[in-house]
């Protein structure tokens, strides 16, 4: 299966020169690297400029609204995102979750749209602290996983990418251990084919992210069985952030 690394910006940097530097700068850096996909999600504002994406150098937003068009404002639609050469929508990400309220109700009308128009979804999913403390892993993901895709067919949801980030490990520098995070991809893998069938289980990508490295990156493909990471810090710096690539390229 084809391998992912998404590169998820935030709200960074604060120029667009500084944008324009890195993602050359990453540009440059993949150039032959041919066996994975790398995903730049960049602020919005920041899309248009970025357009020259080529090859296995893709272009994601770090969201999108659940309507296509109107009276929105300050929204995004994916119809915007299509038409600036925009493939993936990270969707369902903690830090949406937890600072802007979406649940799991509102990131199903995205998915949904986002799937209809023909644009692939990183569906983000993750466990807090306090309820990994209390041992409530899986029945938070599986709750995520069967909201988050309620009335979604099976025929759409060969563009679903899952990404595991526990909230725990986002920018905290506490990566999840490795057998950790393939228990999760087992138990993900379970659930997708109850609800879509193993072929679908199988060819469903799952990714891991959170305080992802070079030093720490191989562990979830070679031991977690994951097939992509979505890296935030660290696709700042471009120097790591190619670093990371080619480590996974070369494994
Ligand atoms: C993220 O925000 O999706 C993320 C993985 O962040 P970081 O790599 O900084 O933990």
């Amino acid at each position: 299966m084809k391998k992912f690394i998404i590169a998820n910006w935030k709200m960074n940097p604060q120029t667009l020169a500084e944008a324009k530097r890195i993602f050359n700068a990453t540009k440059l850096g993949v150039k032959n690297i041919r066996n994975i996909e790398v995903v730049i999600c960049p602020p919005f504002v920041c899309l248009d400029n970025l357009q020259q994406a080529t090859g296995n150098l893709k272009l994601g937003a770090q969201n999108c609204f659940f309507e296509e068009k109107g009276a929105f404002t300050g929204e995004i639609s994916p119809l915007i995102l299509k038409d600036l050469g925009v493939e993936y929508v990270i969707l369902g990400h903690s830090e949406r979750r937890r600072i802007f309220n979406e649940d799991d109700e509102i990131i199903n009308k995205k998915i949904k749209l986002v799937l209809k128009e023909k644009l692939k979804p990183i569906f983000c999913i993750g466990e807090n602290q306090k309820q990994k403390n209390q041992e409530k892993t899986f029945e938070v993901l599986k709750k995520q996983v069967l909201k988050g895709l309620t009335g979604v067919s099976r025929k759409l949801v060969k563009n679903l990418i899952i990404a595991y980030e526990p909230v725990w490990a986002i920018g905290s520098g506490k990566s999840c251990q490795s057998s950790y995070a393939q228990t999760v991809n087992i138990f993900l893998k379970k659930i997708i084919s109850q609800k879509y069938g193993r072929k679908t289980a199988q060819t469903t990508p799952i990714l891991y992210g959170g305080s992802v490295n070079s030093e720490n990156v191989l562990p979830y493909f070679q031991e977690a069985g994951m097939v992509g990471v979505l890296v935030g810090g660290a696709s700042l710096n471009t120097k790591e952030f190619i670093k990371i690539i080619k480590t996974v390229s070369k494994a």
